[in-house]
């Protein structure tokens, strides 16, 4: 077997293919070469926190979105790897929503474990992707960010998990070129003690915006108003947060309402979604999608329609994240050994439409749950990933959004049991409403 495989990003995704591998290597498999190419200097993706912003010391636009003191917005038992859970982890039980360094450590804890490293070739970009149709196989071109010469390589598969939530998506609004204050996007977002004082204007009502506002307001925010297009969250604020219609424009200062409302602003952040971005990816092969829980064009939410030797991981809308990461990468690893076989092109795009059939019939959160835990569901039972109780997370998502509906400041301080050890959590020793350290070293500690 000479075959090779190029895993495109050394993130979660890109992780959980390297593990998938391994633990068929530890098994006993034949394993094909495994090449993986991550652009940024060390792994763990968006977890892998940087301060920059906008284009990184190679002039590369920055990946990472995520900011500082960012918490799990969901249990960490619905995120919970079956073959390394949290408790082996770190030889305890430890709270349900973990500041980004707990999970970046848990992640790539299990990558150490299963000492994956050695395939990754870091501060390397994939510029280039295409078919070759006369030799059956990928040319993939790589750049080494040391400004050392590109070189390009073939691939028999290649296995896109380069993230989408890097590319923002930046409307304009009328008025925003004679803005006084800041405006950025929430990519752009680092430190909320920025807005310390000021009085803000968050655009959006999704997740970025949620979270951005609470934190905003946490560090000492005069106010934070969010401004929604489609429609309000509608969770009970703390005081100081409120909700509006969509931005008309602003005046100086002075930001308009659809409803006719002003108030003064002194900064704007937009939270207003990400693009699937694959610039590096030849046309016929390019993934176009917005951001939902099952992108067209994908077998599984995996295999490219077109040329299934082409798979793409964690791209759709997430509820579940990590397990579900696992269950696109034992599959898309279980084809690469020829375990598994997949249908008809016409059996594909069927199965495909069928999803998006379904999807089109959920009707709010709670059936959004079901059908991505379905969906999750329907990868593990052809794969040999450990088994867990996929049904218990369903229930503990569905107690979170009950939860946010209670309490939006309070959420994260419940505690859920883990769907792999049945071990229940404890309660963290601080309210995550006071906690203003989010250091791994206070979260697992005392609190001092
Ligand atoms: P990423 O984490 O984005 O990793 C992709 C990797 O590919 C990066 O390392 C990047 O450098 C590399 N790459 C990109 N392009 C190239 C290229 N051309 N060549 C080589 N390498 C490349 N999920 C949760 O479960 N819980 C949370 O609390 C949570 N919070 C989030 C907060 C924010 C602000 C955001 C934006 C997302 C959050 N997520 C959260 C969701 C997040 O998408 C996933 O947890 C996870 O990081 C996705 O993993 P990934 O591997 O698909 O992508
Ligand atoms: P998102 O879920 O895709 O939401 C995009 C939002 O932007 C929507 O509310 C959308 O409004 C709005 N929008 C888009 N274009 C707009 C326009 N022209 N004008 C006004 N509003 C516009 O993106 P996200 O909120 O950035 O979340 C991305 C991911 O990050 C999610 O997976 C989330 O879980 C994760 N995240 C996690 C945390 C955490 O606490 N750990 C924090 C932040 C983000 P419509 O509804 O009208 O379309
Ligand atoms: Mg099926």
């Amino acid at each position: 077997m000479a075959s090779r495989v190029a895993v495109i990003g050394a993130g979660p995704c890109g992780l959980a293919q390297l593990d998938a591998f391994e633990d068929a290597r530890e098994q006993g498999a034949e394993v094909p070469e495994i090449v993986c190419f991550e652009k940024q200097g060390d792994w763990g993706g968006l977890w892998n926190y940087t301060w920059r912003t906008g284009l990184d010391e190679h002039g590369d636009p920055v990946h990472g979105s995520m900011y500082r003191y960012l918490w799990s917005n969901g249990p960490k038992e619905c995120l919970e790897f079956a073959d390394y859970t949290f408790d082996e982890h770190f030889g305890q039980p430890i709270p349900s929503f973990p500041p980004r360094e707990v999970l970046y450590d848990y992640i790539t804890g299990r990558a150490r474990k299963r000492n994956v490293r050695r395939h990754i070739q870091f501060s390397t970009a994939v510029r280039w992707v295409s078919y070759d149709q006369a030799a059956g196989k990928f040319a993939v071109t790589v750049a080494p960010s040391d400004g050392g010469p590109g070189r390009t390589e073939p691939f028999d598969h290649v296995i896109v998990a380069t993230g989408h939530f890097s590319t923002p998506n930046v409307p304009s609004f009328p008025g925003f070129g004679q803005f006084p204050g800041r405006i950025m996007h929430s990519h752009d977002f680092r430190d909320a003690q920025e807005f310390a004082g000021k009085r803000l204007l968050v655009i959006g009502s999704s997740y970025s915006a949620e979270d951005i506002a609470l934190q905003a307001r946490k560090y000492g925010a005069q106010s934070v108003t969010i401004s929604y297009r489609t429609a309000p969250m509608g969770f009970r604020w703390p005081a100081g947060i409120s909700e509006v219609p969509l931005l008309t424009g602003v005046d100086g200062n002075k930001a308009e309402f659809a409803d006719g409302t002003t108030c003064e602003v002194d900064a704007i952040v937009l939270c207003t979604g990400y693009q699937h971005s694959f610039g590096f990816i030849a046309d016929e092969l390019r993934l176009r999608t917005p951001n939902v829980l099952y992108p067209d064009h994908l077998y599984k939410g995996v295999f490219w329609l077109d040329n299934p030797d082409l798979m793409y991981l964690g791209m759709q809308d997430q509820f579940y994240t990590f397990t579900m990461f696992d269950g696109q990468a034992w599959y898309a690893r279980d084809y690469v050994l020829g375990r598994l076989t997949l249908p008809s092109r016409a059996d594909m795009a069927t199965d495909i439409a069928h999803w998006r059939g379904r999807l089109a019939e959920c009707r709010g959160p709670s059936d959004q749950i079901d059908f991505q835990g379905d969906y999750v569901a329907d990868l593990y039972k052809d794969v040999d990933y450990p088994s867990y109780d996929v049904d218990l997370t369903r229930a503990h998502f569905k107690a979170w959004e009950h939860d946010k509906e209670v309490s939006i400041t309070g959420y994260r301080d419940r505690s859920f049991s883990s769907p792999c050890t049945g071990s229940v959590t404890p309660v963290h020793h601080t309210p995550w409403w006071a906690a203003l350290d989010d250091s791994m070293a206070t979260f697992l500690g005392d609190p001092g």
